[in-house]
Order: C-alpha cells, then structure tokens, then sequence
C-alpha cells in the first residue's frame, strides 16, 4: 500500500492528540489534522472540572484513571486536586444524592456523605441551606485553555506531525490506502481515526457510517476576581451545577447549560435563558458571588449520543478505520479513552473495554 503515514488523525482535541501519543509509543506514525487550531474545540473552552461525583457510573474506572493522567501533567494543565462537594438543597435532591453517590462509591470513586454542619465547618462561604452533601477528595480541575498547548509541546516531543486549519473535506480510498484532503493537501494514510468531536456525524458521513451524534451546546461562565469563597468544586444533585474558585479568585461556572447554535454554523451563542438559571444556581450555593460580575460567558459544542456513553472503536464496516468521540465528561476521560483506543490500533487487548461505535442505539427522544 502506498502511504505516507500509518494513520490519520482526524481532529486535533484530547481524543485524538492522546490516541496519536499512544500509537506513537507504539511505533506507529501518525499526522493529526485539524480543522483550526490544536485543542480550539470542546476540548480547550470546557470547565475543567475533574469530579468522580458527576461521572456516570459505568464511567467511573476511566474518569479514575483520567484524572491520574491529568495529575501527572501537573502545572502544565493546570492541574489541582481540591476535592469536591455535590450539594442537596431539598429532601427530593438529598435522595436522589444519595442514590446517585452509593452507586459511584460501588463503582470505586471515593466518595462519601457529609453532614451540613461539616460542610458548614469546612467551607464557610457555601449555603447554610444545604440538606445533604457528598464529598470526594480526588475530584478537582485542571484549566483548559491550556489543552492545544500541552498537546502541541507532547506531539513535537514524541515526533508526530500535525496539520492545523486543514479542514478534511473529503476521504477517499485508493489501494487501501485512506486519501484524506485536507486545506489543499493530500495525505495517504494506512488507517484513519476520526475524533472529531461534535463533528463527528459528518466526518463519519465522508466513509459512508452514519452515526446518531448530536452537538450539545455547553455554556461556560466566569467572574471577576472576589475574595476567596470557597476552596473545592462544587457541584449540585442534579448535576447542573459546577463552580470552583480558580487561585486568582475568579469563579468558572458551568453545569451544561444549553445554548444556541450549531457546529457547522460557527461559533455557538449563550442564551439568557438558560444563562441566568445557572447563575442563580451558582450563587444559591455560594451566597459571597451575588456581587460579583460576570466577565464573560461563552459556549462549546460537545458531541452526544442517545447513551451517553462514548463512540470508541472500529468504525463498522470500514476496514482500517476506527471513530472515538462522544461523551459527557470527556476531559475527564479524554487521556485515558485514547490510550485504550492506541492500544486496540496498535492491535493490543485494551485494559478496559471501549464502546462499539456500530451498537444500536435507540431513537433521540
Ligand atoms: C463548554 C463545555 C464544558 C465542558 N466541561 C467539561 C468539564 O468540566 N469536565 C469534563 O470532563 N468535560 C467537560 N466537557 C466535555 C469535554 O470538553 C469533551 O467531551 C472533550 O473535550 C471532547 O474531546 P474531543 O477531542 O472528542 O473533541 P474536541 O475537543 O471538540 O476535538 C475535536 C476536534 O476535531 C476538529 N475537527 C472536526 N471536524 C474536523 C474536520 N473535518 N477536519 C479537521 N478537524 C476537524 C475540531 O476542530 C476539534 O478541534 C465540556 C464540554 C464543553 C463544550
């Protein structure tokens, strides 16, 4: 077969950088292409929130060992482990903490309940109307912003080429070999991976699988700098609440949130509607934000699934060709899920099983 390279990497976020870094060490070469520029999409405007208590539970193992692989990258991404509260404001939300919480503790996050008043003794600028809370001392944050840097300085160091503003507009095949054109280039390829995020659908479309990937429009917001509030991240039963207080005292709030907007329409927008319910949320937890301003809030697109649950594997019916993508959380898990889907590349039993991309799904509802 006549290629330049032993796989294309289609899409340059977490999933993709970390699945190139894997196969790498593998000895495989591999070009990352990406459509801007290295980390633009989910995977560097995201919340950062590394917390085991908003994971789903099947996910558990791999945000466990997600988050290890962010703790040893360290300063680099910003990495620190604050622990992390989830916060019950009625006797409906305590239950369903409690249902939620037991289940992640069976599945090996360290998490435990706490009474109010220990909540209360431990982070005095959180609410005194909390009726129930969970604890876990690993979850924390890593920033973001940082992820195209981090990527780029580890792809130069292991030796992998990549492409930025080369959007693939087309795949084709030839002897085998995928024919990838990208920003006016050609680049053969023996195998493809697309990790395109919430692009996916259409990326999968240019060889022929249909897959049932929806864009979710995630909304992001920070204050201003304030006095210090609180030391942890906190989050809420329901899940649509994250906060943290970053060392500089401004606060990122988020909790996914939709806004409006659409990946192949540019830049998604926030919505006031949604917006000010977060907000109010935000500051029903931590009384001490009310005065602050908001400096800016802003919107990514994060692909889904009906399950919710990643697209990691080959991708169905298409030889030499593999698709990874999809999941809430997915910075949490993104280091790990690529190096399990370098080890199935590489032609290597992976530690933990990935998640057939061909699986039928049921219908959006
Ligand atoms: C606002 C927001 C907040 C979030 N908060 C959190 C959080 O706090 N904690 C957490 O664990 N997770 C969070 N997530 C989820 C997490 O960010 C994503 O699951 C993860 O980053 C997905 O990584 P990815 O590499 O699959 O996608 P992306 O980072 O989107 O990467 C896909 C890349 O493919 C490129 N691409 C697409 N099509 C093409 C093409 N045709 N040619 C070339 N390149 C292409 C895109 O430009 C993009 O850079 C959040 C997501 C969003 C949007």
């Amino acid at each position: 077969m006549n290629a330049d390279h032993d796989i294309a990497v289609v899409g340059g976020g977490i999933m993709g950088c970390a699945t190139a870094l894997r196969l790498a060490e593998g000895g495989m070469r591999a070009i990352v292409v990406e459509q801007g520029d290295l980390g633009q999409g989910a995977s560097g405007v995201n919340a950062g929130t590394l917390s085991l208590q908003i994971k789903r539970v099947k996910l558990i193992p791999y945000a466990l060992r997600g988050h290890a692989l962010w703790a040893q990258a360290g300063a680099a991404v910003g990495f620190r482990r604050s622990g992390g509260y989830t916060l019950a404001f009625t006797p409906r939300e305590a239950e369903l903490l409690h249902e939620r919480m037991a289940l992640k503790r069976a599945a090996g996050a360290p998490i435990e309940f706490v009474s109010p008043n220990e909540v209360a003794m431990r982070e005095p600028g959180l609410s005194r109307r909390i009726v129930a809370a969970s604890w876990c001392p690993d979850d924390g944050y890593a920033n973001s912003s940082l992820t195209g840097r981090f990527y780029r300085a580890r792809l130069r160091a292991a030796g992998i080429g990549w492409r930025e503003r080369a959007g693939v507009t087309r795949i084709d095949r030839d002897g085998g070999a995928f024919v990838v054109a990208a920003g006016g280039e050609t680049i053969r390829a023996k195998r493809l991976l697309l990790a395109c995020g919430a692009w996916l659908g259409e990326a999968a479309r240019m060889i022929g699988v249909e897959l049932p990937v929806q864009a979710r429009v995630n909304t992001v917001s920070v204050t201003e700098r304030g006095p210090p509030l609180v030391g942890a991240v906190i989050g809420h039963a329901t899940g649509l609440l994250t906060l943290k207080q970053k060392p500089n005292g401004t606060v990122l709030i988020g909790g996914g949130w939709q806004g409006k907007g659409a990946p192949g329409e540019g830049r998604g927008r926030v919505a006031l509607d949604t917006l000010v319910p977060n907000l109010r949320l935000a500051s029903y937890a931590v009384p001490g934000l009310a005065p602050l301003r908001v400096v800016r809030s802003w919107t990514g697109f994060e692909a889904a699934v009906p399950d919710h649950y990643p697209l990691a594997g080959a991708a169905p019916g298409v030889e030499g060709a593999f698709i990874l993508g999809c999941v809430r959380g997915g910075y949490t898990i993104g280091p790990y899920i690529g190096r399990l889907m370098g080890e199935l590349i590489l032609g290597r039993e992976p530690e933990l099983p990935l998640f057939d991309p061909g699986r039928a799904f049921a219908a959006w509802n």
